[in-house]
């Protein structure tokens, strides 16, 4: 399984010039909105995803892409034939600014409520100010969580229930979301994988933040013993989103975004990356002289 998209690649074009550098851009692009299953859509950008689900009872979106993604997840769900002022509830997988960059604005527009974890919520209400690893550098448009949502804790709107689960590591209130979603007589259940991915971090001996490996550690159990027959996350890449969305277009029955094995191979793929940046960065502390070769 193969996931091109280097987020270190991006972290540090990113860092020298934000969302304006090719590779956000291209992460940025306009891709069609479209159903995924049941009321379940995407109304995100090519790379950096944004859903939303649709309840009588007005509407949930998870993840607000870029600043400049914002206007595109607007077009998104009136294109859908939603409206934005219908959008009840935001949510944010965790608090940089692909992520977190275009929940201001989605706030002002719908008059949703955001909730989110007591971990990222300082940093989401900073606009990104003070970041463990990135300190000023990585800044988006600061939003004010009107709701702390706990470990394990659900919210509710309509006859939809969401639960969110503390994956730290990436941030340190990363959050996983899951959901079920009902299709032609099935149930189905979904993950919102946080991201699992310890970038450039320093995991060994002054650690980025204290704990930090640990928590990357605790992240891994807890996406594994997570249910899932539909696996999304917050970068398209990580779960193959074009190619499945092509698919579904073709008509592909079953639908391609059931898929009950990925979440395993999602979970080993980064949890082996995470050993390997683990164990070099011990390699490095026992042996600090290069070997001459
Ligand atoms: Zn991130």
């Amino acid at each position: 399984m193969k996931y091109a998209f280097s987020s270190i690649l991006f972290f540090a074009t990113a860092l020298a010039f934000g969302q304006k550098d090719p590779e956000s851009r291209e992460q940025n692009q306009p891709v069609p909105p479209f159903r995924i299953i049941g009321n379940l859509y995407y109304v995100g950008a090519k790379e950096v995803c944004s859903f939303l689900i649709t309840t009588p009872a007005g509407h949930i979106i998870l993840d607000g892409g870029f600043a400049e993604t914002a206007p595109q997840i607007e077009r998104n769900v009136a294109q859908l034939g939603f409206k934005i002022e219908d959008v009840k509830i935001l949510l944010n997988s965790h608090a940089h600014l692909d992520h977190a960059g275009g929940l201001a604005e989605l706030k002002q527009k719908s008059g949703a409520k955001f909730m989110a974890s007591a971990g990222d919520a300082e940093l989401l209400r900073k606009g990104g100010h003070g970041d463990f690893r990135f300190g000023d550098t990585l800044l988006f448009p600061p939003v004010v969580v009107d709701q702390i949502i706990g470990d394990g804790e659900s919210i509710q709107l309509g006859n939809q229930k969401l639960t969110a689960w503390m994956t730290p590591g990436h941030t340190k209130g990363n959050t996983t979301w899951t959901t079920k979603i009902s299709d032609g007589g099935k149930t189905y259940d979904v993950v919102f994988a946080g991201s699992p991915t310890a970038l450039d971090y320093k995991l060994v001996g002054k650690e980025s933040y204290p704990g930090i490996a640990a928590d990357f550690e605790k992240t891994f159990a807890v996406l594994k013993r997570l249910p899932c027959d539909i696996l999304l996350s917050d970068h398209g890449s990580f779960f193959h989103s074009e190619k499945k969305r092509e698919r579904l277009m073709r008509g592909e029955n079953p639908n391609p975004f059931i898929d009950p094995g990925e979440s395993r191979q999602f979970v080993s793929h980064f949890e082996k990356e995470f050993h390997e940046k683990l164990d070099l960065q011990k390699k490095a502390v026992t042996s600090p002289t290069p070997s001459p070769e």
